[in-house]
């Protein structure tokens, strides 16, 4: 076994807390738990889906990798450096080697600009190339995601969704990263054009060994695209595996209950859907013991007072259940699990 293996990326109890300001003087009366504690690896060319319902801190994951919030705690290793205490040249550099497309590309594409001046600004802010080259850049990223050159010269708002997307993805691209975050970047499309961009990333992917953290609310959407699942529930992971055995045989209470919701192919399978009682308590006051509890149909006593450690099984695997080993044997089939 070769023991210098070094992932691409290394997380390590990353934990982010916001401040809840309140009264007349706006003094912290309180903290935001978004992400507690979270860990994770991810390899060269690997893609991570990154799932949980909204609220559960998985956006906050993607953003404060790239410092775009500064972690409460943790460490971020990208190829052994340090992300959280890197300076602003070392960020810079970050920057190109980490990129990030969002939900709404609008968010991140200036209304204002043609769509060629959008994807020569990575060229312009890292200074490279001639304004000739950048022009000559911009047409072939534009190409390279499946749009017409000509789209250079119309501005965002002339475009679908789908294609907004596409500029975002090109944008992503122009500086030949090793790991894209994708925020929820296909939740908004239709189901067929979501595909389509999935396609697109995937190919993206094995042209330049790209590895993606693709974060996403519905499990349907990142099972086909992600060698490992991390589950996340209230700012924490629950469960991680690879693809494959979250979608047949998952650990975690919260996981059967995701994927029991996940409509089945076959309109006549029978599927046993795991109804959540109640709403996701508050991240401002998350509940002691297991986060879950409040919601599990397993819960038991200790579960209200004792947190469950996310412990590592067999297969590369780790869940944060007392019993998971009990509930496993308890688990219903869901719409994609085969
Ligand atoms: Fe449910 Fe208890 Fe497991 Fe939490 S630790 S998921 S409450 S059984």
């Amino acid at each position: 076994m070769n023991t210098d293996h070094q992932p691409l990326l290394q997380v390590r109890g990353l934990t982010k807390h916001f401040p809840v300001r309140g009264g007349v003087f706006l003094r912290t009366v309180g903290q935001v738990h978004a992400v507690d504690g979270v860990s994770f690896d991810l390899d060269v060319g690997e893609t991570l889906g990154l799932v949980g319902e909204s609220g559960c801190g998985k956006s906050t994951v993607g953003k404060t990798l790239l410092r775009l919030y500064q972690p409460t705690a943790g460490k971020v290793l990208f190829e052994g450096q340090d992300v959280v205490t890197m300076k602003r040249p070392e960020l810079r550099r970050l920057r190109r080697d980490i990129q990030i497309v969002l939900q709404d590309p609008f968010e991140s594409l200036n209304a204002r600009h043609t769509v060629g001046k959008i994807l020569e600004e990575p060229f312009v802010i890292h200074r490279l190339g001639t304004p000739v080259e950048r022009r000559r850049w911009a047409a072939e990223l534009l190409e390279r995601v499946g749009l017409e050159t000509a789209a250079a010269n119309r501005f965002p708002h002339e475009f679908s969704g789908g294609q907004r997307q596409r500029i975002g993805i090109a944008r992503a691209i122009a500086l030949r990263p090793k790991l894209i975050v994708c925020d929820e970047a296909v939740s908004a499309l239709d189901v067929s054009i979501q595909s389509q961009i999935l396609n697109l990333l995937l190919d993206l992917q094995r042209e330049m060994n790209l590895a993606l953290i693709f974060i996403a609310h519905d499990l349907a959407v990142v099972k086909h695209i992600s060698d490992r699942i991390a589950v996340m529930y209230l700012g924490e992971v629950v469960e991680t595996a690879a693809a494959t055995d979250v979608y047949a045989a998952p650990r975690h209470p919260y996981t059967q209950a995701l994927i029991s919701a996940i409509p089945a192919p076959d309109p006549t399978a029978r599927i046993d859907r795991i109804v959540l009682e109640g709403d996701v308590p508050s991240p401002i006051d998350p509940p002691r013991g297991c986060r879950f509890h409040t919601r599990c149909r397993y819960a038991r006593d200790d579960c209200r007072h004792i947190k469950p450690a996310l412990e590592s099984v067999a297969g590369g695997a780790s869940v944060a259940c007392h019993y998971w080993e009990s509930v496993s044997d308890a688990q219903p089939l869901g719409g994609l699990a085969t």
